[in-house]
């Protein structure tokens, strides 16, 4: 394999140089982080299953006229994308309050909100991504208006197909995280969907059960979280054609619960 030039490196992803001018490989790690890398790990598999996922949800936005930067999967770990200049936001978009929401304004896990909200944070590290209000975002132009009034639409516009293609497979769509970037073609910039959507930045609960499919199984300890990644996938379609598992072996989560309750906390794979 040749050589390539590594561009970044993040939590859950590696950057390198595209095969042609203005496209990049982003390369899925296991590595897992919570709390602003605070707490580290791996989820055995994940950069397999993430880039599957990512794939899948990618091409079904783009099919319904959402423009993304996603241009094919490369292999197992890797797909390649169109190098975008990213927009330094976190779009959160929530149907259920959960998480920092929760915690901030002491509103209930589990409580369906009113209507769809969006939030935005400054990507900073150093500044733990605060949360930040539209006026801050034009005062100090992190994104332009045209480009805000995009980014709400297609924000929303995402999250109305996902919740339906989760809905469709016994999963409520509870909130999750985009990134938008500029494309620049000659002076101007059209804002697509970049980053990745699996369930290391969405929240994923099974409909009848409650049970967290999703990386809070990782943040609160919950264990099963490589289980709970291939039960999106399996749900979603995407393990079929590859090696066969057979129902109730590692996909499934009540055998990981019936394993739990009678041997204890899950044991490492081989
Ligand atoms: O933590 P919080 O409740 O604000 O997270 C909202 C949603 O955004 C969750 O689905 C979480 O996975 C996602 N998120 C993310 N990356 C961050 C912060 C949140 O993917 N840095």
């Amino acid at each position: 394999m040749s050589r390539r030039r590594q561009i970044y490196e993040g939590k859950a992803k590696i950057l390198y140089e595209g095969p042609e001018p203005g496209t990049i490989i982003q390369y899925f790690k296991d590595d897992a982080t919570a709390f602003n890398a605070q707490k580290k790990g791996t989820i055995n598999g994940k950069g397999v299953i993430n880039n599957r996922i990512s794939e899948h949800v990618f091409l079904r936005l783009a099919h319904i006229g959402i423009p993304t930067h996603f241009i094919r999967r490369l292999n197992m770990r890797e797909q390649l994308v169109r190098q975008v200049e990213i927009i330094p936001l976190e779009v959160v978009v929530r149907n259920v309050a959960a998480g920092s929401l929760s915690k901030r304004l002491g509103i209930e896990e589990g409580e369906q909100l009113p209507h769809t909200l969006i939030e935005y944070y400054l990507k900073a590290d150093e500044l733990n991504d605060p949360l930040v209000a539209e006026e801050h975002i034009a005062c100090f132009n992190w994104a332009g208006h045209e480009e805000m009034q995009d980014i709400a639409s297609m924000a929303i516009r995402v999250n109305d197909f996902m919740s339906g293609m989760f809905a469709a497979v016994g999963i409520r769509l509870v909130d999750f995280k985009l990134e938008f970037g500029r494309l620049w073609e000659d002076d101007y910039a059209r804002v697509i969907l970049a980053d990745e959507i699996s369930p290391d930045n969405c929240r994923l609960w099974d409909m009848v059960s409650g049970e967290k499919l999703d990386k809070d199984r990782f943040r609160r300890d919950l264990g099963g979280e490589e289980e709970a990644y291939q039960e999106v996938a399996r749900r979603l379609g995407l393990l079929q054609g590859e090696e066969d598992t057979g129902p109730g072996e590692v996909l499934d989560m009540s055998a990981h619960r019936s394993r739990l309750r009678s041997s204890g906390p899950p044991k490492p794979k081989k």
